[in-house]
């Protein structure tokens, strides 16, 4: 583990599985039952998707997407490059896209950009965190988590470096270079 850097909690495991709770349950009124396809955007995501499926009660297919923006560095290349594409079309699918966090919003907007191009019946986004002050394109996510500071964070499936996705609590990272 990288021994120079200091990681703060930011936002509690109690507080983290609150919200993934109370989001399942806006996301269950919303689809009443009707089948899902929800997509783990990789790899940020993974944990945040494993807890929030888990709470949704409904006919759900998963699907995972990869996509890389930050090659090993804790900067934005500003470049979103596809490394998994889906399984299967998503055309007239009610389709669920999960993130870990926005930052400039490249991603979010590359994967609506994207998904949305395949036709599907709904595209809903839902994000762990959102970096208000950090938002370089116009992108709407309708289901954030939490809205954070300008600093780069780690844990419950966030890493640097590839580092640090098993803390199951945020935490901002001090003593990066
Ligand atoms: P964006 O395209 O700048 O919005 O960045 C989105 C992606 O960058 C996220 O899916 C994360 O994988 C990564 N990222 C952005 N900010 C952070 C951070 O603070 N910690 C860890 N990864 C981050």
């Amino acid at each position: 583990m990288p021994s120079q850097l200091k990681l703060t909690e930011l936002i509690s495991e109690d507080k983290i599985q609150a919200k993934v709770k109370e989001i399942g349950k806006i996301l269950n009124d919303k689809y009443q039952g009707e089948p899902l396809v929800a997509v783990c955007i990789l790899r940020g995501s993974f944990i945040f998707y494993a807890d929030l499926i888990r709470e949704i009660q409904t006919d759900l297919v998963s699907e995972f997407f990869g996509v890389s923006s930050y090659l090993n560095s804790s900067k934005s290349s500003g470049e979103v490059r596809l490394t998994l594409d889906l399984n299967s079309p998503i055309e007239d699918k009610h389709v669920l896209l999960v993130e870990d966090i926005v930052d400039s919003g490249l991603t979010m907007s590359y994967l609506q950009k994207t998904l949305g191009a395949r036709n599907p019946k709904s595209l809903t986004t839902a994000a762990l965190l959102l970096k208000p002050g950090c938002l370089k394109v116009d992108c709407q996510v309708d289901h954030v988590g939490f809205e954070i500071p300008d600093e780069f964070v780690v844990g419950y499936g966030l890493d640097y470096q590839g580092y640090f996705r098993n803390i199951p609590y945020i935490a901002q990272v001090e003593g990066l270079i």
